[in-house]
């Protein structure tokens, strides 16, 4: 595909933004993925804003929407690249042009050793605070380039079993009855469904599914519910109903309400909007039963791995999830979600123009790629 193609495909608005690289269109090849004799040059940063196209519009508490920005990146070192994704849903602080100004911002081309990724992380952090999908973007790209360079998928770099992989749920967004039976339906594959609820149809959502299945169902309520005791109430009702967990019942702020909710509650619940971060986790302790983790919120893969190792300590379930994203930032969360309790990383089947393959579902089961790094190839040639 030539640039012009690949504008045309991506409905890209803005240019290619550069850093340290000549263009990023310079096609070098296929991704070698041997192991790699290691020589060292100095890393090259690259990135390019890219709009993902939703299959179906996309309902929850809060809003609904039929495209999500992201940028992608790609760091390059002796040749062999990695690549990374920061996602940019419209409802987080960060957007295309944030991100491009924090990546312009960095100077990668001081290191020439990309296993080093902790100092690499750490001049990171140093450069500005927050951030976050920006520095995951990064973070994915230097994992997926060790792995690369090592030869092996990064689960084995961590020491995961594959086999371990949960079921990945599939979510099913506020909508009409007649929309989500049709989508339970099309969900067949999946053995979990996920379930958005707080719009005030939530009994009609979980009845219509009903009708349809009896798989579990985890409920995702996007801090939608506002009175504890009503909530208590629902969660009771949704327990005779096959739901495993709530996600996020009540707003973040409403922390006493939530532990409250917690003490009384015969199903986990789930903080996902009251956690951005690994400074977010031990305040949540005695206040939710459990995390859900993204790579966008905690700032990529290194720093996920650290929070299920502290809320694995803390006895807290963990859920590993996704935003709307390319194959790239899903495989790159896959790869840990053996040490995870539930796993929602549908992201990537959410949208119609994905320019990567990677992790894929059988039977409504994650499966690893048995390839270096995060495991991606690319669909469409974006770098
Ligand atoms: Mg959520």
């Amino acid at each position: 595909m030539n640039k012009r193609e690949f504008i045309k495909y991506s409905g890209l608005a803005m240019g290619a933004v550069v850093a340290g690289t000549s263009s990023v269109f310079a096609s070098s090849g296929r991704q070698k993925e041997k192991k790699h004799a290691f020589k060292g040059s100095a890393l090259k940063l690259s990135f390019i804003p890219f709009e993902l196209k939703l299959r179906h519009a996309f309902t929850i508490a809060s809003n609904s929407r039929t495209t999500t920005p992201v940028i992608l990146t790609m760091i390059e070192c002796d040749g062999v690249r990695g690549y990374g994704e920061a996602s940019l849903p419209p409802y987080l602080v960060e957007n295309q042009k944030s991100v491009s100004d924090f990546l312009s911002k960095l100077n990668l081309s001081q290191f020439n050793d990309p296993f080093l990724i902790e100092d690499i992380l750490d001049y990171v952090e140093g450069v500005e605070p927050g951030n976050h999908a920006a520095k995951a973007s990064v973070d994915i790209a230097l994992n997926d380039l060790r792995g690369k360079m090592m030869g092996q998928p990064l689960y084995r770099i961590f020491g995961l079993n594959p086999d371990k992989t949960p079921d990945t749920s599939f979510t099913i967004g506020i909508d009409t009855p007649e929309v989500v039976r049709q989508k339970t339906m099309e969900a067949d594959i999946y053995k979990v469904l996920k379930v958005k609820l707080g719009r005030g149809t939530d009994k009609e959502m979980i009845e219509t599914i009903r009708s349809v299945t009896d798989k579990p169902l985890y409920v995702d309520v996007n801090q939608g519910w506002t009175d504890r005791e009503q909530a208590l109430d629902m969660i009771y009702w949704l327990k005779e109903r096959g739901i495993v967990f709530i996600e996020q019942p009540m707003p973040k702020e409403r922390k006493d309400d939530i532990g409250w909710l917690t003490q009384k509650s015969p199903l986990p619940v789930v903080a996902d909007e009251a956690l951005q971060g690994i400074e977010d986790l031990l305040p949540l302790k005695g206040f939710y039963s459990g995390i859900n983790i993204k790579l966008m919120k905690c700032g990529g893969v290194s720093n996920a791995l650290k929070m299920i190792r502290i809320a694995r300590a803390m006895d807290m379930k963990i859920l590993v999830g996704c935003m709307t994203e390319t194959s790239c930032a899903v495989s790159a969360a896959a790869q840990l979600s053996p040490l995870v309790n539930w796993a929602d990383l549908d992201g990537n089947l959410l949208i119609g123009n994905d320019v990567y393959e990677g992790l894929t579902v059988v039977d409504g089961k994650i499966v690893l790629p048995d390839r270096p790094g995060i495991g991606i190839v690319e669909k469409v040639k974006v770098f």
